[in-house]
């Protein structure tokens, strides 16, 4: 008989090594704690690691996507889809600048975003759509483009799973009009908190970089600078406070440089239990996509067949806690929270992958400090808990 292991396993753990430990205390030591060239640095490196020459640090990946959704310019009524099985944050950000947001179906397979459906939900007053890299698996990002031509849709995706995902041999983000990363200390890299905005047309920096500091124009700044001491700063559009700090960037910079060794270890990994698991009856990991990737391995998802057990996913969640094992749950669907489901429902048979997912996906441990052995305990819990509960 095995003994359960005392020390806890979180779901989720980063990997903070000397020289990010390091980099942070240079900063403390330097006076300068908020934005400043620690963010200009990590700005640089992270356009040139994804692509892109229009980059903006903040200070969270909701802040990111809160720009993008807010240089749409919503007007009363108009539509934003997203998916239903996601985080929150896009469909807040979407309520709160005055936009609907419409919820779209996900792949069962892959929880990413169902193209067809997207194309089903199109209308007149269809200003974007924010689909999600879920778990770190690329979108078909080929085919939403496909399916948005000619209506000036704008795409912006959230790439908050998928900092170093590639989609057909380029980054994730490199064919939308926005995208939005989060650095969040669950996701791939981290800042503490933190995000990053790239945007494709570099038209909209300027007015991206005032949204992110009160609206204040750095030019205007410029312009009266030292002669005119009462306009050191000119407020021209109303703005947020989304700046990331330099304390954050010093963190992101040492992050960025691991982040492909973070994503190989993680496919290892995520590798390792697909072949522990395979044996293992009524749970299944999510499917693959089948256009050429790398997968950023963000999360491991697995599926249980409720229909095969005797036990909720909530109460195998309670189950794998006892046996000292955290886990996560990507995501219970946005629709089914009380302020959209009140506003916006009831959905009915609309929405049915992602109803049947939200009740059936749970997320295992998966950091890139894991040992084989922390992967075995996950594994025989996992087996342990559905010998018991089998039908
Ligand atoms: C983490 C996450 C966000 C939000 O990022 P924050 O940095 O926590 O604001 C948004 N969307 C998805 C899909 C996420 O996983």
């Amino acid at each position: 008989m095995s003994i359960t292991p005392t020390d806890f396993l979180p779901f989720s753990r980063p990997s903070i090594d000397d020289d990010m430990i390091a980099e942070v205390i240079d900063t403390l030591k330097s006076g300068w704690l908020t934005t400043g060239p620690k963010v200009d640095r990590f700005e640089r490196m992270f356009g040139d690691y994804v692509g892109s020459e229009n980059v903006v640090a903040v200070n969270s990946g909701t802040a990111a996507l809160h720009i993008a959704i807010q240089l749409l310019g919503l007007e009363n009524g108009d539509e934003v889809i997203t998916p239903s099985m996601t985080w929150p944050s896009a469909v807040n950000m979407i309520e709160l600048t005055g936009g609907v947001p419409v919820f779209v179906d996900c792949d069962p397979g892959t929880l990413n975003i169902s193209v067809e459906d997207v194309e089903k939900r199109i209308t007149k007053k269809t200003r974007a759509i924010i689909p999600v890299h879920f778990a770190g698996q690329p979108v078909d990002i080929d085919a939403l483009i496909d399916v948005v031509k000619g209506w000036g849709i704008k795409i912006i995706e959230d790439a908050a799973h998928a900092a170093g995902a590639l989609y057909k041999g380029d980054h994730v983000g490199t064919k939308a009009d926005f995208t939005a990363y989060s650095f969040h200390p669950n996701k791939n890299i981290t800042t503490g908190e933190g995000g990053m905005l790239t945007i494709k047309n570099g038209d909209e920096i300027d007015l991206a970089r005032k949204i992110k500091f009160h609206g204040v124009d750095k030019r205007g700044w410029k312009r009266f600078g030292k002669d005119l001491k009462t306009l050191e700063y000119e407020v021209v559009v109303p703005g947020y406070k989304y700046n990331m700090m330099d304390i954050q960037a010093a963190l992101g910079i040492h992050q960025l440089g691991r982040l492909d060794e973070f994503i190989n270890k993680r496919e290892l990994l995520a590798r390792y239990y697909d072949q522990a698991l395979s044996n293992i009856p009524h749970i299944a990991p999510l499917g693959a996509v089948s256009y050429s990737h790398r997968h950023a391995r963000h999360l491991y998802i697995l599926k249980l067949n409720l229909e095969q057990i005797r036990i909720t996913r909530d109460e195998f969640m309670r189950e794998l806690k006892k046996r000292n094992i955290g886990s996560g749950l990507h995501y219970t669907a946005v629709h089914k929270h009380k302020y959209y489901s009140d506003k916006y429902g009831p959905f009915l048979d609309a929405l049915p992958s992602t109803e049947h997912c939200s009740e059936r996906i749970i997320s295992v441990p998966l950091f890139p400090a894991m040992t084989t052995s922390d992967q075995d305990r996950v594994v025989s819990a996992i087996d342990s808990i559905l010998g018991e509960c089998s039908c």
